[in-house]
């Protein structure tokens, strides 16, 4: 029966103008198909989540509708199936129901009920056939309302379709995660990945003027290396010189061109030869048995996606320079590319909203769109793409009138920017009189001078493992001094704080073994990987000593487990500053400890002793908490910072450090988000550490914040039961009811 009815249902979005009257024809399709009196279609509205009847159908056709007291039965049984998540059957004295909740990953959307007058309770059988048709309503569903949406020029944030085609333009929109606000538009260009339709295009010249395509790809692809390698050097620092330096010195192997030749002389186009060259050179690294190696594959897919994005733009005007990266996964090299390369914006296939190469878009300003399945697959290079990262949203090819809106959108948003921008130069303090101390996350040279330029009052949190990473190697002690020491000089007298390497899976240096590549989430990192790698540890600590000179240092431990790590770091790191020997540095550092897993939560009682502050990082306090892999798109509902959990265990962790008389800052992504923020200042936070960019706008939200008000009302915002009631509580509680 499945099988039929998609078929009709395909007929029926084929044949329909309107999201209603598309919604009509399926309810009374569904009715007859299931041999139901009467099925109607619940959605919830996504601006008030509130569950609205959106169309209803008698089996034959002259019985169209409801009567009242059959849809107030409907209605009240699909509000249970919606609460609960689960198929609702009631059999009446008179009529049996079935109602079944409609979800797009996990999220609901709304509620479809059949209903059958003097007929036997709904059975195992009718309850699945109707959770199949749901299921296949849901892509429907969503897609009409995106399309309609979009037509209108609507907010798009609410859970939506993940693709729709417009057929008569060719304009395609997939969404994703809004992983780093603001619009971008521009001409596609692949890194990490390589555009499939333009690697197949028939050969349309002869063999010499294929050849002069490669040669001028070549010559580009270099030209483009080495200008992203200065302007890293001069923009991000000169300890970024060398990156994809790899891929210099694959344009130079006589191998690589020997089989490009090959390729072209037996009738390939510049395409085909050049995939072909690089493609043996990558199924062999593949091959291997190295997992160093195989991790290599990527170096030459993104070489590959470089040459053919030259090859694309050789044919392309000139004025579609401006470029939107597609990759497969926001890596932080590729954004320190895009940085050095002024790209606009970047879309991915993979990654979640606090994946680091995001946390670097959302700092460098950079929209970014993640989760954004298929997109490789769907884009050609040239293409002109808009990227919408405030509401995850991606048009490929757009319309003359979905530029128009974007545009537009994008004027907004620098209106906006404007305007918080007054509040750069002011101290952070609430509408009643309360200061609050506003640190910046830093990761490279670039965002120390950013920190600065918004107002920060210091560095709350120095991700130190990105020097590392763009290298895919380890600087030296003096090197790392040297990069440290910039800290020192921006900031002259502020607090600065060093956290040591956390390298993770997608903050990983190749050097630290294969294993560190992997399964981050599941606990192979940070002090983890250093308790292997002791030299590691050493270098940085002596760097850091050396930087700090005669000033203080303070250095945060990431990923506290335990007592016993804490203190085996603190010792390691005393025999590393003793092995300094003679010299101006400073001997004596403060220690921080993390606390981003529950269990650091559940003893920091017991850690308190032995620290001089605790920071509380929430990207991984959420993901280890509600189980939710930062890196994957798919869980981005599950990591809500607003679940009750995440805010009761911020408050028993800055109550616990309190009573320890040890001060506690936040540093998560939490922070940046004016409700949330205020909320932790509210609980006792003594600090916020944030994205450079966002603090002149949670100056301008704390400075319209009753903060005695809100730290009363804290009590009941936290006993609110889920995530959406929370954050309307907290709503209510700053003054601004939703
Ligand atoms: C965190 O986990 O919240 C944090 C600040 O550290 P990172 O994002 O670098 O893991
Ligand atoms: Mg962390």
């Amino acid at each position: 029966m499945e099988g039929r009815i998609t078929e009709k249902l395909t007929a029926i979005v084929a044949r329909s103008h309107s999201l209603d009257a598309l919604l009509e024809s399926a309810v009374a399709l569904i009715a007859q198909e299931l041999d139901a009196d009467a099925c109607s279609l619940f959605l919830l509205e996504p601006a008030t989540s509130r569950l609205m009847l959106r169309a209803s159908a008698g089996a034959s056709s002259s019985e169209r509708g409801l009567a009242d007291a059959a849809l107030a039965a409907a209605e009240g049984l699909a509000g249970l199936a919606l609460t609960q998540m689960l198929p609702e059957a009631r059999e009446g004295p008179s009529r049996s129901l079935l109602a079944v909740p409609m979800a797009l990953r996990g999220q609901p959307i709304g509620v479809l009920v059949v209903q059958a007058a003097g007929r036997t309770p709904y059975a195992a059988a009718d309850i699945q056939a109707l959770f199949g048709i749901a299921a296949q309503m849901v892509g429907v569903v969503e897609n009409a309302r995106l399309l309609e949406a979009l037509g209108r020029g609507e907010d798009l944030a609410s859970p939506g379709a993940r693709r729709y085609v417009r057929p008569d333009t060719g304009e395609e929109v997939v969404r994703g995660i809004a992983a780093s606000p603001g619009v971008a538009i521009g001409a596609a260009v692949f890194r990490r990945a390589f555009p499939r339709g333009h690697a197949h295009a028939p050969r349309a010249s002869d063999e010499a003027t294929e050849r002069a395509r490669v040669r001028d790809a070549f010559e580009r692809a270099r030209n483009d290396v080495v200008s992203i390698q200065s302007s890293a050097a001069r923009d991000l620092g000169e300890e970024h010189a060398l990156i994809f330096a790899s891929h210099l010195l694959m344009l130079a192997d006589p191998a690589l061109h020997d089989r490009v030749d090959r390729a072209l002389s037996s009738g390939g186009t510049a395409a085909e030869a050049i995939g072909a060259a690089l493609g043996e050179i990558s199924d062999k690294l593949r091959a291997t048995g190295d997992p160093y190696l195989r991790e290599r594959v990527e170096d030459v897919d993104d070489l590959h996606g470089r040459l053919l994005g030259h090859l694309a733009l050789q044919e392309a005007p000139a004025s579609i320079r401006a470029q939107i990266v597609v990759s497969p996964r926001v890596a932080p090299s590729l954004i320190m590319e895009m940085k050095a390369h002024a790209s606009r914006g970047i879309v991915a296939e993979l990654g979640g909203e606090t994946s680091h190469g995001v946390l670097l878009a959302r700092s460098f300003g950079l929209p970014a769109v993640t989760g954004a399945e298929g997109v490789t697959d769907r884009v050609d290079a040239g293409d002109l793409v808009v990227v919408d990262g405030s509401q995850g949203i991606v048009v490929i090819r757009p319309t003359l009138g979905t530029l128009a809106r974007y545009e537009e959108q994008a004027r907004r948003e620098d209106r906006r920017r404007t305007e918080y921008a007054r509040f750069r130069e002011q101290p952070a303090t609430t509408a009643d009189g309360t200061r609050v101390t506003l640190l910046a996350n830093v990761a490279f040279g670039a965002d120390i001078a950013l920190a600065r330029d918004n107002g920060a009052e210091g560095i709350g949190l120095y991700r130190t493992e990105f020097s590392f990473i763009v290298r895919d190697g380890f600087p030296t002690r003096d090197e790392q001094a040297r990069i440290y020491r910039k800290a020192y000089d921006a900031f002259t007298g502020a607090s600065i704080t060093f956290r040591l390497l956390d390298l993770a899976s997608d903050k990983f240096v190749s050097s630290c073994g294969p294993a560190a590549s992997q399964g981050a989430f599941h606990g192979y990192r940070s002090i983890r990987v250093l308790f292997d790698y002791p030299h590691v540890l050493r270098d940085q600590v002596q760097g850091l000593a050396l930087a700090a000179g005669p000033r203080p240092l303070r250095i945060l431990v990431p990923m506290v487990t335990s007592l016993q790590e804490l203190l085996r770091i603190q010792a390691m790191t005393a025999r590393a500053i003793e092995g300094i020997g003679e010299g101006e540095y400073q001997r004596r550092p403060t220690f921080g400890a993390m606390i981003e897993v529950p269990g650091a939560v559940e003893i920091i009682e017991d850690l308190a002793p032995h620290v001089d502050f605790f920071s509380i990082g929430t990207n991984d306090l959420i993901q280890y908490s509600l189980v939710a892999d930062r890196e994957d798109a798919r869980m981005a509902p599950a990591r809500d910072p607003y679940h009750p959990a995440v805010l009761r265990m911020i408050r028993r962790a800055i109550t616990a450090a309190h009573r320890a008389g040890k001060p506690v800052s936040v540093c998560g992504e939490m922070a940046a988000r004016p409700d949330l923020a205020m909320a932790l200042v509210a609980l006792g936070a003594d600090a916020l550490s944030v994205a450079p960019a966002v603090i002149p706008e949670l100056k301008q939200a704390l400075a319209s914040a009753n903060l005695g008000r809100l730290a009363a009302g804290m009590d009941v915002v936290l006993q609110s039961r889920d995530g959406p009631a929370l954050q309307t509580a907290l709503a209510c509680a700053c003054g601004r009811p939703p």
